[in-house]
């Protein structure tokens, strides 16, 4: 049999034992009562975990790309103009997924490790008159973390409808679809929720609503919300089958959240981002991102010289643990350690320990758990 790893990649992360289970269950009717029932649950919990009381929710068979495109599709008409906003991998998608429709977009592109600042993004606003702004929460390539509230604040001030790509972020770091004035909130089942890889995620404002059934015509069939919004609305109908047993496990990895309490575990994220901070410091690992960015849901960790990218995670795997390599022209220069979803403390320093035991092993020097000292330190911290 295979031996388990913990899987700490930025996104499929760990499932926990309650989410398996639920995958286990017979499948049952996509129109029974049972299903309808969990159905209709998942979507309530899905909008208080983006605190929103007037938004729409969107659960749809897919993964994180096909919610970016239904996002885009049922917002920008070919008159609309695109700003997008990225700091690495997926903005470049978002802007790659314009392309592919005809649709008019343009990006600023940060420089890698940080995020568009909101000067950057004002100035830019002003040259041209953009009707969207499209964002990444937190870059998987990058490690950077962008000011979304900011950036939000600046959409209102111009009128223009935002759209925030949340993959790596929504459960984990707190986002205010309502208060902040996001218009479509997007993710999937597989980083932040700890839920397996099958579903695209979406919250849709009533303006980004309004904004849809104004257009008339869009290049989408599958990825028409307005096929499925009378199935969120009322799960007994039928457009298209959803995958029954993916959605109640998405539904049972939301209910452990709610179980856990929004800010408790938003607040668990950063604790957990702190400890592996500290721990990694202190065995004389840098971060690439820079500072004012890090991102709490994962770290993107530069090798120290010396350590081969390939060695270290094999080994690294044969300790127990998988993590990432770099991605694009980070490739071979770090790797990265996901750090989001239902990670406990003891799984994160059985992971800092066998960090530890891999770069000791390949020859590197350093201070024998000083790192994990400091991070259980971290964890035992009293929080107010
Ligand atoms: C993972 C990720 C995606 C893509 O999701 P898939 O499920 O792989 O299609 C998009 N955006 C961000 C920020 C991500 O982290």
């Amino acid at each position: 049999m295979q031996k388990e790893k913990l899987l700490l990649i930025p996104g499929p992360t760990p499932v926990h034992p309650r989410i398996i289970h639920s995958l286990s269950l017979p499948t049952v009717s996509h129109v029974s009562p049972e299903f309808v029932a969990e159905f209709k649950e998942a979507l309530a919990n899905l909008k208080k975990v983006v605190f929103t009381s007037q938004g729409q929710p969107f659960i749809i068979a897919g993964a994180g790309t096909l919610a970016m495109e239904i996002a885009l599709l049922n917002t920008v008409a070919p008159e609309d103009r695109v700003l997008v906003l990225s700091q690495g991998y997926f903005g470049q998608r978002m802007r790659d997924i314009l392309v592919s429709f005809n649709l008019q977009g343009d990006i600023i592109q940060s420089p890698l490790g940080r995020a568009v600042t909101p000067e950057e993004m004002e100035n830019k606003l002003a040259e041209n008159n953009y009707t969207v702004v499209v964002a990444t929460h937190v870059d998987t390539a990058t490690g950077a973390c962008a000011p979304i509230r900011s950036y939000a604040e600046i959409c209102k001030e111009y009128e223009t409808l935002f759209i925030v790509d949340g993959v790596c972020a929504t459960g984990g770091i707190e986002e205010r679809l309502d208060d902040w004035g996001i218009d479509i909130l997007l993710t999937a089942a597989q980083k932040c929720f700890g839920v397996p890889p099958g579903l695209a995620v979406l919250v849709f404002s009533p303006r980004a609503m309004i904004k849809r059934k104004n257009m008339t015509k869009i290049p989408a069939y599958y990825s028409d919300i307005l096929r499925w919004l009378p199935i969120m609305k009322d799960p007994s109908k039928y457009f298209s089958t959803p995958c029954v047993n993916e959605i109640r496990a998405f539904n049972e990895g939301l209910r452990l959240v709610m179980e856990e309490g929004l800010r408790e575990r938003f607040r668990r994220h950063a604790r957990t981002a702190r400890a592996i901070r500290a721990a990694l410091a202190e065995m004389g690992l840098s971060l690439f991102t820079q500072e004012p960015f890090l991102a709490e849901t994962l770290s993107v960790i530069l090798y120290p010289a010396g350590i081969k990218d390939k060695e270290f995670r094999q080994l690294l795997a044969e300790n127990g643990v998988i993590v990432a390599g770099g991605l694009g022209e980070l490739m071979g220069r770090v790797f990265r350690l996901g750090h989001m979803g239902n990670l406990s403390p003891s799984q994160v320093i059985f992971a800092l320990e066998a960090i530890e035991k891999t770069l000791t092993a390949l020859g590197y020097k350093l201070e024998k758990g000083r790192g994990i000292e400091r991070a259980e330190q971290i964890y035992s911290e009293k929080i107010h």
